[in-house]
Protein backbone atom coordinates (compact mmCIF):
# COMPACT_ATOMS: atom_id res chain seq x y z
CA UNK A 1 0.00 0.00 0.00
CA UNK A 2 0.93 3.79 -0.56
CA UNK A 3 -0.37 6.94 0.18
CA UNK A 4 -1.09 7.19 -3.59
CA UNK A 5 -3.12 4.48 -3.63
CA UNK A 6 -5.15 5.10 -0.84
CA UNK A 7 -6.03 8.87 -2.12
CA UNK A 8 -8.26 7.04 -4.57
CA UNK A 9 -10.99 6.00 -1.99
CA UNK A 10 -9.97 8.82 0.50
CA UNK A 11 -8.38 11.25 -1.31
CA UNK A 12 -9.27 14.51 1.45
CA UNK A 13 -8.07 12.17 4.48
CA UNK A 14 -4.77 10.90 2.52
CA UNK A 15 -3.97 15.14 1.46
CA UNK A 16 -4.38 16.18 4.62
CA UNK A 17 -2.06 13.63 6.72
CA UNK A 18 0.44 13.21 3.81
CA UNK A 19 0.99 17.34 4.06
CA UNK A 20 1.11 16.83 7.93
CA UNK A 21 3.78 14.45 7.65
CA UNK A 22 5.65 16.14 4.68
CA UNK A 23 5.58 19.28 7.18
CA UNK A 24 6.70 16.56 9.99
CA UNK A 25 3.54 18.22 11.69
CA UNK A 26 1.92 14.99 12.75
CA UNK A 27 -1.06 15.77 15.67
CA UNK A 28 -0.68 13.49 18.70
CA UNK A 29 -3.96 11.96 18.40
CA UNK A 30 -6.17 11.52 15.23
CA UNK A 31 -9.82 10.39 15.70
CA UNK A 32 -11.17 8.52 12.18
CA UNK A 33 -14.72 8.51 11.74
CA UNK A 34 -16.64 6.79 8.93
CA UNK A 35 -18.69 3.69 7.79
CA UNK A 36 -17.18 0.02 8.08
CA UNK A 37 -15.12 -0.57 5.00
CA UNK A 38 -13.78 3.10 4.64
CA UNK A 39 -9.92 2.00 4.59
CA UNK A 40 -9.77 3.38 8.58
CA UNK A 41 -7.59 0.58 9.26
CA UNK A 42 -5.34 0.63 6.04
CA UNK A 43 -4.94 4.18 6.30
CA UNK A 44 -4.24 4.01 10.14
CA UNK A 45 -1.31 1.56 9.73
CA UNK A 46 -0.10 3.67 6.75
CA UNK A 47 0.43 5.95 8.93
CA UNK A 48 2.11 4.11 11.18
CA UNK A 49 4.70 3.15 8.60
CA UNK A 50 5.51 6.93 7.94
CA UNK A 51 5.80 7.43 11.08
CA UNK A 52 8.53 4.85 11.90
CA UNK A 53 9.92 4.44 8.23
CA UNK A 54 13.45 6.13 8.41
CA UNK A 55 13.86 5.88 4.71
CA UNK A 56 10.45 7.67 3.94
CA UNK A 57 10.20 10.29 0.85
CA UNK A 58 7.93 13.21 1.04
CA UNK A 59 5.78 11.15 3.75
CA UNK A 60 5.82 8.42 1.81
CA UNK A 61 7.24 5.18 3.68
CA UNK A 62 9.50 2.48 1.93
CA UNK A 63 7.66 0.02 2.21
CA UNK A 64 10.81 -2.32 2.32
CA UNK A 65 13.04 -1.65 5.83
CA UNK A 66 12.41 -3.68 8.90
CA UNK A 67 10.03 -0.83 10.27
CA UNK A 68 7.84 -0.66 7.16
CA UNK A 69 7.49 -4.74 7.19
CA UNK A 70 7.06 -5.21 10.55
CA UNK A 71 4.04 -2.73 10.83
CA UNK A 72 2.36 -4.65 7.87
CA UNK A 73 2.59 -7.69 9.32
CA UNK A 74 0.71 -6.45 12.79
CA UNK A 75 4.09 -7.12 14.73
CA UNK A 76 6.03 -4.14 15.09
CA UNK A 77 7.04 -4.31 18.93
CA UNK A 78 5.94 -0.34 19.19
CA UNK A 79 2.61 -0.38 17.54
CA UNK A 80 -0.17 -1.10 19.35
CA UNK A 81 -3.60 -2.51 18.55
CA UNK A 82 -6.36 -1.95 20.59
CA UNK A 83 -9.62 -4.12 19.86
CA UNK A 84 -12.27 -5.36 22.52
CA UNK A 85 -13.43 -8.14 23.03
CA UNK A 86 -16.36 -6.91 24.55
CA UNK A 87 -18.75 -4.47 25.26
CA UNK A 88 -16.17 -1.92 26.39
CA UNK A 89 -12.26 -1.08 25.99
CA UNK A 90 -11.13 -0.58 29.74
CA UNK A 91 -8.46 0.89 31.18
CA UNK A 92 -6.90 -2.57 32.41
CA UNK A 93 -6.31 -3.33 28.84
CA UNK A 94 -4.48 -0.14 28.28
CA UNK A 95 -2.85 0.14 31.94
CA UNK A 96 -1.06 -3.09 30.41
CA UNK A 97 -0.07 -1.87 27.60
CA UNK A 98 2.06 0.60 29.29
CA UNK A 99 3.60 -1.65 31.51
CA UNK A 100 4.89 -3.66 29.04
CA UNK A 101 6.13 -0.81 26.97
CA UNK A 102 8.35 0.29 30.44
CA UNK A 103 9.53 -3.14 31.02
CA UNK A 104 10.50 -4.04 27.53
CA UNK A 105 13.13 -1.10 27.02
CA UNK A 106 11.81 -0.94 23.62
CA UNK A 107 13.75 0.21 20.42
CA UNK A 108 12.93 3.47 20.58
CA UNK A 109 10.83 5.91 22.53
CA UNK A 110 8.12 6.18 19.18
CA UNK A 111 5.15 4.34 20.06
CA UNK A 112 1.92 4.32 18.40
CA UNK A 113 -1.48 3.11 19.66
CA UNK A 114 -4.35 2.46 17.26
CA UNK A 115 -7.70 1.79 18.63
CA UNK A 116 -10.77 0.46 16.88
CA UNK A 117 -14.09 1.15 18.00
CA UNK A 118 -12.52 3.56 20.23
CA UNK A 119 -16.37 4.53 21.12
CA UNK A 120 -16.55 1.84 23.08
CA UNK A 121 -13.48 2.95 25.44
CA UNK A 122 -15.06 3.82 28.94
CA UNK A 123 -13.72 7.32 30.21
CA UNK A 124 -11.05 5.89 32.39
CA UNK A 125 -9.66 4.07 29.21
CA UNK A 126 -9.74 7.07 27.22
CA UNK A 127 -8.38 9.55 29.72
CA UNK A 128 -5.16 7.19 30.04
CA UNK A 129 -4.52 6.98 26.40
CA UNK A 130 -4.89 10.36 26.40
CA UNK A 131 -2.19 11.36 29.19
CA UNK A 132 0.22 8.81 26.73
CA UNK A 133 0.40 11.29 24.33
CA UNK A 134 1.26 13.84 27.11
CA UNK A 135 4.55 12.16 28.34
CA UNK A 136 7.41 14.27 27.97
CA UNK A 137 9.80 11.66 27.37
CA UNK A 138 9.02 10.51 23.26
CA UNK A 139 6.92 10.94 20.68
CA UNK A 140 4.06 8.58 20.51
CA UNK A 141 1.11 8.97 18.39
CA UNK A 142 -2.76 7.64 18.92
CA UNK A 143 -5.15 6.46 16.08
CA UNK A 144 -8.80 6.01 17.15
CA UNK A 145 -11.15 4.52 14.85
CA UNK A 146 -14.64 4.99 15.10
CA UNK A 147 -17.97 4.30 13.18
CA UNK A 148 -20.31 6.00 15.90
CA UNK A 149 -18.85 9.32 15.99
CA UNK A 150 -22.17 10.35 17.97
CA UNK A 151 -20.81 7.57 21.21
CA UNK A 152 -17.25 9.23 21.25
CA UNK A 153 -16.14 11.24 24.61
CA UNK A 154 -16.20 14.57 24.25
CA UNK A 155 -12.74 14.90 26.16
CA UNK A 156 -11.63 12.77 23.44
CA UNK A 157 -12.87 14.69 20.21
CA UNK A 158 -11.31 17.86 21.59
CA UNK A 159 -7.96 16.78 22.06
CA UNK A 160 -7.63 15.00 18.89
CA UNK A 161 -7.89 15.97 14.93
CA UNK A 162 -10.93 14.32 13.69
CA UNK A 163 -10.96 13.12 10.04
CA UNK A 164 -14.06 11.87 7.97
CA UNK A 165 -14.07 9.16 6.08
CA UNK A 166 -15.91 9.32 3.25
CA UNK A 167 -18.33 6.46 2.50
CA UNK A 168 -17.48 4.65 -0.35
CA UNK A 169 -18.72 5.34 -3.83
CA UNK A 170 -21.29 2.81 -5.41
CA UNK A 171 -18.61 1.51 -8.21
CA UNK A 172 -16.25 1.03 -5.60
CA UNK A 173 -18.44 -0.72 -3.60
CA UNK A 174 -19.40 -2.84 -6.13
CA UNK A 175 -15.73 -3.94 -7.51
CA UNK A 176 -15.43 -4.95 -3.76
CA UNK A 177 -18.20 -7.29 -3.94
CA UNK A 178 -17.78 -8.30 -6.56
CA UNK A 179 -14.16 -9.23 -5.42
CA UNK A 180 -15.60 -11.34 -2.59
CA UNK A 181 -17.76 -13.63 -5.70
CA UNK A 182 -20.97 -11.86 -5.08
CA UNK A 183 -23.11 -11.36 -8.58
CA UNK A 184 -22.86 -8.26 -10.35
CA UNK A 185 -26.53 -8.00 -10.56
CA UNK A 186 -26.81 -7.87 -6.70
CA UNK A 187 -23.79 -5.92 -5.82
CA UNK A 188 -25.02 -2.85 -8.05
CA UNK A 189 -28.47 -3.51 -6.10
CA UNK A 190 -26.78 -3.43 -2.37
CA UNK A 191 -24.73 -0.73 -3.54
CA UNK A 192 -27.43 1.73 -4.00
CA UNK A 193 -28.81 0.54 -0.60
CA UNK A 194 -25.79 1.15 1.20
CA UNK A 195 -22.06 2.21 1.40
CA UNK A 196 -21.08 0.29 3.86
CA UNK A 197 -19.14 -2.79 3.22
CA UNK A 198 -20.54 -4.85 5.77
CA UNK A 199 -23.95 -4.16 5.63
CA UNK A 200 -23.76 -4.75 1.93
CA UNK A 201 -22.12 -8.07 2.62
CA UNK A 202 -24.84 -8.90 4.92
CA UNK A 203 -27.53 -7.92 2.88
CA UNK A 204 -26.72 -10.45 0.08
CA UNK A 205 -25.69 -13.00 2.96
CA UNK A 206 -28.29 -16.27 1.89
CA UNK A 207 -28.66 -14.65 -1.35
CA UNK A 208 -31.62 -12.14 0.43
CA UNK A 209 -30.49 -9.82 -2.05
CA UNK A 210 -31.32 -11.87 -4.38
CA UNK A 211 -34.28 -13.04 -3.85
CA UNK A 212 -35.70 -9.41 -2.86
CA UNK A 213 -34.78 -8.27 -6.26
CA UNK A 214 -36.91 -10.98 -7.87
CA UNK A 215 -39.99 -9.88 -5.78
CA UNK A 216 -39.58 -6.47 -6.73
CA UNK A 217 -39.69 -8.08 -10.24
CA UNK A 218 -42.54 -9.91 -10.10
CA UNK A 219 -44.41 -7.37 -8.27
CA UNK A 220 -43.97 -4.63 -11.16
CA UNK A 221 -44.54 -7.41 -13.58
CA UNK A 222 -47.96 -8.14 -12.08
CA UNK A 223 -49.22 -4.63 -11.82
CA UNK A 224 -48.05 -3.16 -14.76
CA UNK A 225 -49.54 -6.75 -16.88
CA UNK A 226 -51.62 -8.48 -14.51
CA UNK A 227 -53.11 -5.78 -12.10
CA UNK A 228 -55.67 -8.52 -10.58
CA UNK A 229 -52.95 -11.27 -9.33
CA UNK A 230 -50.75 -8.17 -7.88
CA UNK A 231 -53.34 -8.57 -4.82
CA UNK A 232 -51.89 -12.07 -4.80
CA UNK A 233 -48.53 -11.36 -5.38
CA UNK A 234 -48.81 -8.80 -2.67
CA UNK A 235 -49.92 -11.44 0.00
CA UNK A 236 -48.55 -14.35 -0.77
CA UNK A 237 -44.30 -13.34 -2.25
CA UNK A 238 -44.17 -9.59 -1.04
CA UNK A 239 -45.56 -9.46 2.58
CA UNK A 240 -44.27 -12.89 3.83
CA UNK A 241 -40.41 -12.16 2.39
CA UNK A 242 -39.91 -8.48 3.58
CA UNK A 243 -41.56 -9.26 7.23
CA UNK A 244 -39.30 -6.94 9.84
CA UNK A 245 -39.65 -3.27 9.71
CA UNK A 246 -36.31 -2.55 8.35
CA UNK A 247 -36.63 -5.58 5.01
CA UNK A 248 -39.76 -3.56 4.38
CA UNK A 249 -38.17 -0.34 4.07
CA UNK A 250 -35.98 -2.09 1.93
CA UNK A 251 -38.76 -3.96 -0.79
CA UNK A 252 -39.62 -0.31 -0.99
CA UNK A 253 -36.29 0.72 -1.51
CA UNK A 254 -35.75 -1.45 -3.94
CA UNK A 255 -38.76 -0.67 -5.91
CA UNK A 256 -38.11 3.10 -5.65
CA UNK A 257 -34.51 1.72 -7.34
CA UNK A 258 -36.62 -0.19 -10.25
CA UNK A 259 -39.10 3.14 -11.09
CA UNK A 260 -36.13 4.88 -11.53
CA UNK A 261 -34.55 2.48 -13.88
CA UNK A 262 -37.73 2.72 -15.95
CA UNK A 263 -37.29 6.52 -16.16
CA UNK A 264 -33.69 5.89 -16.93
CA UNK A 265 -34.61 3.68 -20.09
CA UNK A 266 -36.81 6.54 -20.91
CA UNK A 267 -33.77 8.66 -20.85
CA UNK A 268 -32.36 6.14 -22.59
CA UNK A 269 -29.57 6.38 -20.08
CA UNK A 270 -29.17 2.27 -20.39
CA UNK A 271 -25.59 2.16 -18.93
CA UNK A 272 -26.82 3.55 -15.03
CA UNK A 273 -29.72 1.07 -14.53
CA UNK A 274 -29.23 -0.86 -11.43
CA UNK A 275 -31.37 -4.04 -12.85
CA UNK A 276 -29.30 -3.98 -15.81
CA UNK A 277 -30.27 -7.47 -16.40
CA UNK A 278 -33.85 -6.65 -16.71
CA UNK A 279 -33.59 -4.43 -19.89
CA UNK A 280 -36.41 -6.11 -21.29
CA UNK A 281 -38.70 -5.75 -19.03
CA UNK A 282 -37.44 -2.14 -18.02
CA UNK A 283 -38.11 -1.05 -22.14
CA UNK A 284 -41.60 -2.58 -21.81
CA UNK A 285 -42.47 -0.38 -18.80
CA UNK A 286 -40.96 2.45 -20.05
CA UNK A 287 -43.05 2.04 -23.36
CA UNK A 288 -46.32 2.45 -21.16
CA UNK A 289 -46.25 4.82 -18.48
CA UNK A 290 -45.90 8.26 -18.73
CA UNK A 291 -43.01 10.04 -16.87
CA UNK A 292 -45.36 11.98 -14.67
CA UNK A 293 -46.75 8.32 -13.80
CA UNK A 294 -43.66 7.11 -13.02
CA UNK A 295 -42.99 10.76 -11.02
CA UNK A 296 -46.17 9.58 -9.39
CA UNK A 297 -44.88 6.40 -8.31
CA UNK A 298 -41.72 7.52 -6.82
CA UNK A 299 -43.94 10.22 -4.47
CA UNK A 300 -46.42 6.97 -3.39
CA UNK A 301 -43.36 4.66 -2.40
CA UNK A 302 -41.73 7.47 -0.26
CA UNK A 303 -45.11 8.18 1.18
CA UNK A 304 -45.56 4.77 2.11
CA UNK A 305 -42.12 4.54 3.72
CA UNK A 306 -42.89 7.50 5.80
CA UNK A 307 -46.34 5.49 6.91
CA UNK A 308 -44.64 2.43 7.80
CA UNK A 309 -42.18 4.80 9.63
CA UNK A 310 -45.40 6.08 11.61
CA UNK A 311 -46.40 2.52 12.34
CA UNK A 312 -49.49 2.26 9.86
CA UNK A 313 -49.70 -1.63 9.35
CA UNK A 314 -47.91 -3.07 6.67
CA UNK A 315 -50.52 -4.70 4.89
CA UNK A 316 -52.40 -1.28 4.66
CA UNK A 317 -49.69 0.57 3.54
CA UNK A 318 -49.03 -1.58 0.75
CA UNK A 319 -52.23 -2.18 -0.29
CA UNK A 320 -52.48 1.45 -0.62
CA UNK A 321 -49.23 1.88 -2.32
CA UNK A 322 -50.34 -0.63 -5.30
CA UNK A 323 -53.21 0.86 -5.71
CA UNK A 324 -51.86 4.46 -6.70
CA UNK A 325 -49.12 1.98 -8.98
CA UNK A 326 -52.26 1.19 -10.76
CA UNK A 327 -53.88 4.21 -10.91
CA UNK A 328 -53.79 4.92 -14.74
ZN1 LIG B 1 10.43 1.88 5.55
Amino acid sequence: MTWEQLSHSQPTVVKMLTNSLKKNRLAHAYLFEGGRGTGKRQVAQQLACSFFCAHSVEGEPCGECGDCRRVHSGNHPDVHWIRTDGQTIKVDQIRHLKKEFSFRGVESKKKVYLVEDAEKMTPNAANSILKFLEEPDGEALAVLMTTQYHRILKTIVSRSQVLSFAPLKPDKLVKQLVKEDIPEAQAQTVAQLTSDLEEAKDLCEENWIAQARTKVIQLTDEVSKRPRYAYLMLQDGWLGFFKEKSEMQTGLDLLMIWYRDVIRMQLDQQNELVFFDQEERLKDEALMASQMKLGNNLTAILEAKRRLDANTSPQLVMEQLLLRLQEG
